[in-house]
């Protein structure tokens, strides 16, 4: 096949580019080397295999399941220690607070746990070798049974998480460090660490080999990712096109008509007709529809595919869509088994194709 190329600019060496080249059409299709890395990992694939993926009955247990995990440390600490008074420093009477609200602390962290490994029982039911919880260790002080904290280069050692309160009514100190970790700058030490750090609760300096452990579980990173990216969604869907003999691509830019890089979530070619598919798990808004209307056009694919999870917003939405023949409207996907998909996929503008 003879086929010249023209440079016309830095982005052919630049990006991982497919071409896909037809009598009438030309599409430059560049895909998201991250994501597919995401996706080829084992543990991935084991739960892209579960049966009816996108039922309310598995897809409810897993938002359930990454809602708790990993384990709310910053909601806990929020919870027990805004604004918590200190008189003027007497350590000993601010350790054994701290000792005490660390008791509610680890409670609510096993009662958590207890959680998290009976929706893993129900999931398993769905797919028995699909394993969401991996272990992890929470490193512990040992002198108030705090849970230990990363802190951030450029945070001063030695600084007073503390800030005074002049006021006559309030004439105590307030420990102020609980906004640090709303604000997500410090984080609970998972696993091990090495030498020793100091204990943004109690200031005592904690050693490796001092430090309480407490094990729980957490949801393993990548399952997380592509959950709550709504990945397996439109991997899902995409395997049940590969099913009716279409090729697939993933996750990609494509290149409009107007020279516009539109994100796709799924492109499929079948004998010579082009798919794209938009896959949506959370809630919608018009603008999805309308921009999605707005790809097929600019992108002058032949059928178009609208998945959701939920229901589309309201009526207009859904007879806009209707209206155009080329598009297939899955709504309230949620409701189907892998059988009631494919047979829409049989169905309107894919009848004969
Ligand atoms: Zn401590």
């Amino acid at each position: 096949m003879p086929i010249k190329t023209i440079e016309l600019d830095q982005s052919t060496r630049e990006e991982e580019v497919t071409l896909v080249i037809g009598k009438n059409l030309v599409i430059k299709l560049i895909e998201n080397e991250q994501v597919k890395k995401l996706i080829s990992e084992p543990i991935v694939q084991i739960l892209l295999k579960t049966k009816n993926l996108c039922h309310k009955d598995f897809v409810e247990k897993m938002n359930k399941l990454i809602k708790i995990s990993p384990i709310p440390i910053e909601s806990v600490m929020r919870y027990r220690y805004p604004g918590f008074l200190i008189h003027e420093p007497e350590r000993k009477e601010i350790v054994r607070r701290l000792k005490k609200d660390s008791r509610y602390f680890i409670k609510e962290v096993k009662e958590t746990e207890k959680s998290m490994l009976n929706l893993e029982f129900e999931i398993k039911k769905f797919n028995p070798s699909l394993e969401i919880l991996q272990p992890v260790t929470l490193q512990l002080c040992n002198v108030c049974r705090n849970p230990l904290f990363t802190i951030p280069k450029g945070t001063q050692e030695g600084k007073p998480r503390v800030a005074h309160v002049r006021n006559k009514r309030e004439p105590f100190r307030r420990i102020s460090f609980y906004r640090a970790i709303m604000s997500e700058e410090i984080h609970p030490i998972k696993g091990e660490f090495r030498g020793d750090l100091k204990c943004i609760f109690c200031n005592s300096l904690v050693t490796r080999d001092k430090a309480c452990r407490l094990n729980i579980h957490e949801v393993h990173p990548s399952i997380r990712e592509v959950w709550t990216r709504g990945i397996w969604l439109e991997e899902f869907l995409a395997s049940l096109l590969r099913r009716k003999e279409w090729q697939t691509w993933t996750h990609l830019h494509m290149l409009g008509m107007s020279g516009i890089p539109h994100e796709i979530d799924i492109l499929g070619i079948k004998k010579g007709f082009i798919l794209i598919a938009e896959c949506k798990t959370g809630k919608l808004a018009r603008s999805d529809i309308f921009t999605f209307s707005t790809k097929i056009t600019d992108l002058k694919s032949h059928v178009a595919l609208f998945m959701s999870l939920l229901p589309l917003p309201d009526p207009e939405t859904r007879e806009f869509l209707t209206k155009n023949p080329m598009v297939i409207l899955l709504e309230n996907a949620c409701e189907f088994k892998e059988e009631g998909i494919e047979v829409k996929l049989s169905e309107g503008a894919l009848r004969n194709i």
